[in-house]
């Protein structure tokens, strides 16, 4: 993948594809800084506790000045739609859809069935028009409920409906080989291979924060690959404090800089944020971590925006 020159790099940002708040990345001098990779923090919106969840992340990401990409359930937003428009319309946010009632656009081991051909159309239809009603910005991102180790390859009546109704991107590959935790630092790759080139995937890295910090329930689990790929990502108990939770974390941007990976983002919910970690002190220990990195901050849009120019 190639790398964004300076030239290239201002002039998205003058023509605002960039946030402002990327530019101190940008060494005074001109020499060639280190940008990679780019942090992206993401978050799957969908439960009802996530309201009040949102509005301490939102608090964390302005003091730090930290764009991310909210992928929302149309009825979640629906719910609550004068909040939702309140938190997260701001330039640093993109809002985008997790479908609209979170039914499963395939299936995958651990969760229900895949929802019907025609619910299939409603999920992805229906919450990209609630988000550009209420929001009144594009969506041009889905994240799939779960997600997938292969993405959507292979399936392509899901990525017609995903073309049809206007995305640009979708976000799908969240799992490791096998459906093992966590997610490697896969790269965007668009889905020429089953013939939907210009539509792209941009994956999700780590693990799934709520299986980390097991606050899904679901006690012990065949998750993790063997031999791993990534032993150094798999702690041995389950994550108990925020700094273990973001120590983990860290291991993937560390390997994301030596690797040269184009961005890294993580899989995080705001429910199970704020249950684990009410005071987000792991956010803070993440965006600080980042911050003192210097390398650029975006959205999956911006992402987007980047792999297609
Ligand atoms: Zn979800």
């Amino acid at each position: 993948m190639k790398q964004i020159s300076r030239r290239h790099f201002m002039e998205a940002a003058a023509a605002g594809a960039l946030s402002a708040s990327v530019l101190p990345a940008l060494s005074e001098a001109g020499e060639k800084p280190n940008k990679k990779p780019l942090y992206i923090a993401a978050y799957d919106t969908e439960a009802a506790e996530c309201l009040a969840a949102v509005a301490k992340i939102v608090d964390v990401h302005k003091r730090y000045e930290m764009p991310a990409t909210f992928f929302i359930v149309g009825k979640t937003l629906l719910a609550n739609p004068g909040e939702y428009r309140r938190l997260l319309t701001n330039p640093l946010f993109e809002v985008a859809s997790h479908t609209y009632t979170h039914g499963l656009l395939r299936d995958h081991p651990f969760g229900p069935p895949a929802v019907s051909d025609e619910e299939k159309r409603n999920e992805i239809f229906k919450s990209k028009t609630v988000i550009e009603n209420i929001l009144r910005q594009r969506c041009t991102g889905l994240r799939t409920p779960y997600g997938y180790d292969n993405g959507l390859k292979g399936d392509p009546k899901v990525l017609g409906l995903v073309k049809e109704a206007g995305y640009d991107y979708v976000s799908s590959l969240l799992w490791g080989p096998d459906c093992s935790q966590p997610a490697l630092l896969a790269d965007p790759f668009n889905y020429a291979a089953d013939g939907f080139g210009e539509l792209w995937e941009l994956p999700g890295h780590g693990w799934h924060e709520n299986l980390l910090t097991t606050n899904n329930g679901w006690g012990p689990r065949r998750l993790t690959l063997w031999p791993p790929i990534m032993p150094e990502a798999i702690p041995d108990k389950r994550v108990s404090t925020p700094r273990e939770e973001f120590e983990v974390y860290k291991v993937f941007i560390e390997k994301a800089r030596r690797d040269g990976n184009l961005f890294v983002s993580f899989i995080w919910h705001p429910w199970s944020l704020n249950k684990f970690d009410p005071e987000m002190k792991m956010l803070d220990l993440m965006f600080d971590y980042v911050r003192g990195l210097g390398i650029e901050t975006g959205t999956y849009g911006q992402l987007y925006r980047r792999v297609t120019a």
